[in-house]
């Protein structure tokens, strides 16, 4: 029995004879709440659809640039509300939202600086699932070259301007009923998008506020030789002389990282989010999590361009993924994999209170039922491995966010999320 309190846990007892009066019974496996450390929600519009003209990363980002440069805040609250509510009936009670989209096509300014950030600030709170907006810098379109086309949008000038912008969207979210269930953080968007010298700036600003800080971190080899060749060192070792490297730190991907880079994001504290199904999508490879781990990297997953929406999946396909690779089986054990599911994505979001079931633990629940195909006759000491290795989202039955039931018996509580996704997508694609 878990007693809640005040949207925390209270109280976790076993063996309780029969539930207190007006207790809640929830079926089946009872774990917490599960994080996705990396999302961009509008990119939800992109599925299914990127798949029929083979190509590569950077042609796949030629369409992502067409949709992000025909989006309004309507449209992305829209998207983020449905990708959002979607994540919920997965199971996924936080989201860190790694926003970049911030001014109008061309990179004119909205009225109000942070329209876009507050659009999906607003679409958490419909949902119901806590957020971290991860609030990003992008200033170049590549090393040493200035934004263009879709980037316009995602461009504050320099890092004086970003910090100016996001200082005020902290201060509206601290001041307003959110602040309990949103916190902004900070992103490096890549050392592809942002100099040496804004870097140093970003990292300032999430020092200063105590908050965490992202960066897309060697997701592709040619961002690897592109800060070779321009600067003499990896993206890592760009980060570490930026002074971004911290406990407060996250790389997203790190799929082609070096072993010294490993070394330095392990010596700095650092976590790393892996995004399995879309690091497959987008043929980027396979990243050396056992070794991250090894080196003391925390882990948490990320459901990235939301082409798919399992975290289980993300979870399983670390170890999977790494078999094919190395030939070897149980580098990751199942629990070690929720646990990067779970407590390392609280981490990595800046609320380490959560991703546990433990008295004091933000009071975020997920319910899985055990009588579906998946998991139906698992015995009770293999649960952990079943649900890791072989449930799906649609197991999933009850989702509580700081106390509060979001998703019941199945389905949400408020929305119907396939018309969501429906009114979101249908008119984007002309
Ligand atoms: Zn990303």
């Amino acid at each position: 029995m878990i007693a809640l309190a005040e949207g925390r846990i209270a109280r976790v007892c076993t063996g309780v004879a029969a539930p207190p009066a007006g207790a809640q019974r929830l079926g089946g496996l009872v774990i917490p709440g599960l994080a996705n450390a990396h999302s961009h929600a509008f990119q939800r519009a992109l599925r299914g659809r990127t798949h029929a003209d083979g190509g590569s990363f950077w042609t796949w980002r030629e369409q992502m640039y067409a949709l992000a440069g025909s989006l309004t805040p309507k449209a992305v609250h829209a998207l983020a509300r449905a990708a959002f509510a979607e994540m919920t009936l997965a199971g996924v009670t936080l989201v860190g939202e790694f926003h970049y989209l911030h001014h109008r096509p061309g990179g004119g300014l909205y009225p109000d600086r942070n329209a876009m950030g507050l659009a999906i600030i607003e679409a958490a709170r419909q949902v119901g699932i806590r957020l971290t907006l991860l609030d990003t810098c992008y200033l170049h379109g590549g090393i040493g070259a200035p934004p263009e086309g879709a980037q316009l949008r995602f461009s504050d000038g320099d890092a004086r301007r970003w910090s100016e912008r996001v200082d005020q969207l902290a201060e509206a979210v601290a001041g307003s009923a959110d602040a309990g269930s949103v916190r902004v953080g900070a992103a490096i968007h890549s050392v592809r998008a942002v100099d040496p010298v804004a870097a140093a700036a970003v990292a300032e600003w999430a020092a200063r506020r105590g908050a965490p800080l992202h960066a897309h971190v060697s997701e592709q080899p040619a961002e690897n030789e592109a800060a070779l060749d321009a600067y003499g060192a990896s993206p890592t070792e760009l980060l570490e002389r930026a002074g971004a490297l911290s406990d407060g730190f996250t790389a997203i991907h790190a799929t082609h990282v070096a072993p010294a880079d490993i070394t330095r994001l392990g010596q700095a504290g650092a976590g790393c989010c892996l995004c399995p199904t879309t690091e497959r999508d987008l043929a980027d490879g396979v990243g050396p999590a056992w070794a991250m781990r090894e080196a003391g990297v925390t882990l948490a997953l990320g459901t990235d361009s939301n082409a798919i929406i399992e975290p289980f999946e993300e979870a399983r396909a670390v170890e999977l993924d790494e078999r094919l690779v190395t030939g070897v089986r149980g580098r990751h054990t199942a629990a070690e994999l929720l646990r990067a599911a779970t407590q390392g994505g609280y981490e990595s979001l800046g609320w380490p209170e959560g991703g546990a079931l433990r008295e004091g633990a933000l009071a975020d629940l997920v319910a899985i039922g055990l009588s579906g195909v998946r998991l139906v006759a698992t015995p009770p000491e293999q649960l952990i491995p079943a649900l890791v290795f072989a449930s799906a989202a649609a197991d999933v039955t009850d989702v509580v966010v700081g106390g509060r039931f979001v998703v019941r018996h199945g389905a949400h509580v408020d929305l119907d999320v396939p018309s969501e996704l429906r009114r979101a997508i249908a008119g984007l694609h002309g």
